[in-house]
């Protein structure tokens, strides 16, 4: 990790621990869940039947994969209709927006297997590689009446990026990412998330009913863990589902997922809020803080947050 000084901005680069410009720890992690669940599955109809009318009972208020409507997660995003069902308070708009997008480069790109952070006034970027020839960036910032018509269109967002970027004279390279990436349909996206208060104590699961992903523990994106955060959801929630073929019921299995990711879910939420609060703000007292004591503990923040281990399957 290295951190330098940009026309006056400041910069930080994270180089990722495994050194590949893809990622395929997310997709391995994914794929290991699924095939857990499957063979689980395949086991489960292997197995024989309950006899007694009271293993019947027991047996239909465990996990039944002929019975799809037992359990049902929620993993619909952040306006989640199940997070409402369980009575979790709707996500709070945290007052900054974001746009992001997605640049190819069909002979590959110069780009290192790292993270380039560019912060400046009232907004924050980052670029990072996907594979040899893409290159993801994101832009968040506090729209305000000076943006002017910024957010009406795709182009007049790309050029309102282009602007404050170049005025903070980021290199050229990132520039070009961003001046040549296809910008996704939506033009920007107000970002919201969950009150970490309202998870201590908010139902995460209900009887065969559960959230997972954005719809528990929507968070703004300064640590870039809301989707790794959902993996290790499906993680926890399969252990845990596993657990419910071998003697738990489906209910008490999803009350254990819950409680394992109660914490973890708060934790992330609110340190993703502060860091983007810090590394966004514009007040002088935190600007100075921020520049003179903080930045070290941001980066420290951003990679210990990263590094949880969620078990295995
Ligand atoms: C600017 C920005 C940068 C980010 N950067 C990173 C990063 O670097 N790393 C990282 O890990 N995360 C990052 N994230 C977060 C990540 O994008 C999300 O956490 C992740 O997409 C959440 O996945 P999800 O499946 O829970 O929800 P979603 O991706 O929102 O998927 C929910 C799905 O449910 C569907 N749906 C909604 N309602 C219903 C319904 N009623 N019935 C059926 N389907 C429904 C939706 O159509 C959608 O397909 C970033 C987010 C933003 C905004």
């Amino acid at each position: 990790m290295a951190e330098a000084r940009l026309g006056g901005r400041r910069h930080v680069v994270f180089r990722r621990a495994c050194g590949g410009a893809t990622s395929p720890g997310y997709l391995t992690a994914a794929r290991r869940v699924q095939a857990g669940v499957r063979r689980r599955l395949v086991a489960r109809r292997a197995g024989g039947g309950a006899s007694s009318r009271d293993e019947r009972n027991e047996e239909n208020n465990r996990f039944s994969p002929n019975r799809a409507f037992q359990v049902l997660i929620g993993c619909d995003g952040v306006s989640s209709v199940v997070a409402k069902w369980l009575g979790l308070p709707k996500p709070i708009l945290s007052g900054r927006s974001a746009t992001r997008g997605l640049a190819e480069y069909p002979g590959g790109h110069c780009f290192g297997p790292e993270i380039l952070q560019f912060i400046g006034q009232g907004f924050r970027s980052g670029v990072l590689p996907c594979s040899d020839t893409s290159v993801y960036w994101n832009y968040t910032w506090y729209p305000s009446p000076a943006d002017g018509d910024a957010e009406e269109s795709v182009a007049k967002m790309r050029n309102h990026v282009l602007g404050k970027l170049r005025a903070a004279k980021i290199p050229a390279a990132a520039l070009d990412a961003i001046e040549r990436s296809e910008m996704s349909g939506v033009v920007s996206s107000p970002l919201r998330f969950r009150s970490p208060l309202a998870l201590l104590r908010g139902s995460i699961s209900r009887g065969g009913v559960c959230v997972a992903g954005d719809a528990l523990h929507p968070m703004t994106p300064e640590l870039g863990q809301g989707g790794c955060a959902a993996l290790e959801d499906g993680v926890v929630l399969a252990r845990c589902l596993g657990e419910a073929f071998a003697a738990a019921t489906m209910g008490a299995a999803l009350e254990k997922y819950a409680e394992a990711r109660r914490w973890r879910s708060i934790q992330l939420i609110t340190a993703a809020y502060v860091v983007g609060f810090i590394q966004q703000s514009n007040n002088v007292v935190v600007k100075f803080l921020r520049d003179t004591f903080l930045s070290p503990l941001l980066a420290k923040t951003l990679v210990a947050m990263a590094d949880y281990d969620c078990g295995t399957l």
